[in-house]
């Protein structure tokens, strides 16, 4: 599209969108009260949410209590790895999170999964744009975590599909919603341990064979819209390096961190 088709489009649009946001008034995509424009968060929930900073682990993004770049006595090089990290390297090389899964965040996530507040897409996969920009830009394959087709029937949409949707229109690579399959249905996780965790979704993904040459040699960037221990995207990474991808990237809207 030439800029002038974009911006006479944009013009055309600009009333229409005004009409619409006079029947149905953006609502915060937390709390639901009304916002300027679509796709924000209300001053209050804004302030709550706690966004994930550096510094990080190199790995697996989990943010550090100090700095250990500051730290004289420490090895220099590119970043530092977390204990855990250090003592069990996960599958994925590395990744990164939005913001942390806790009280303010919840309610977000959840409208989003649940609550077919998909209009929250877009402005999630901006932020996520921004906080895994280095993922973004090396990205050859991306690709979301997948529901059972049990589960997706249920709900309708798979929420991490449209996360790597948008994310495509953002950086260079394609997204390939396909390209992982939910071999069975695993039960929920939520009061699953971390080694249960595992068990639970252990061999339970696979790259669909008709996307598998897409795959080769390639650099995949996995999403999802919740990271808790990290089980289920380590066992995606594994089946996709497992499938031939030369690494994985996880990058996903929230976070859930241990005090
Ligand atoms: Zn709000
Ligand atoms: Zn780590």
């Amino acid at each position: 599209m030439t800029p002038e088709t974009a911006e006479t489009l944009a013009a055309r649009l600009h009333p229409l969108q005004r009409i619409l946001d006079l029947l149905l008034p953006p609502r915060c995509l937390a709390c639901g009260d009304v916002v300027e424009r679509q796709g924000m968060l209300c001053a209050p929930c804004w302030a709550a949410i706690t966004f994930v900073a550096d510094p990080l682990c190199r790995c697996c993004g989990l943010p550090f209590a100090f700095d250990p770049e500051s730290d004289a006595d420490s090895p220099g090089g590119e970043g530092f790895a977390c204990g855990a990290c250090l003592a069990e390297p996960p599958p994925f090389q590395r990744a990164r999170a939005v913001m942390r899964y806790d009280d303010a965040s919840r309610p977000l996530l959840l409208g989003f999964k649940h609550g077919d507040r998909t209009e929250a897409a877009p402005p999630f996969a901006a932020w996520m744009a921004r906080s895994g920009a280095e993922l973004l830009a090396e990205a050859e394959v991306i690709a979301p975590v997948p529901l059972h087709w049990r589960r997706l029937v249920a709900r309708r949409y798979n929420q991490a599909a449209l996360l790597s949707r948008s994310l495509a229109g953002l950086g260079g690579a394609p997204a390939l919603p396909d390209l992982l399959l939910r071999r069975r249905a695993t039960p929920s996780q939520g009061r699953l341990s971390r080694v249960e965790r595992q068990r639970n979704v252990a061999g339970a993904f696979a790259v669909n064979p008709r996307r598998a040459a897409a795959l080769q040699g390639r650099r995949l960037l996995l999403i999802d819209d919740v990271m808790t221990t990290g089980a289920t995207v380590s066992a995606c990474a594994r089946a996709a390096l497992k499938a031939g991808a030369s690494a994985v990237d996880v990058l996903v809207l929230a976070r859930a961190l241990r005090d």
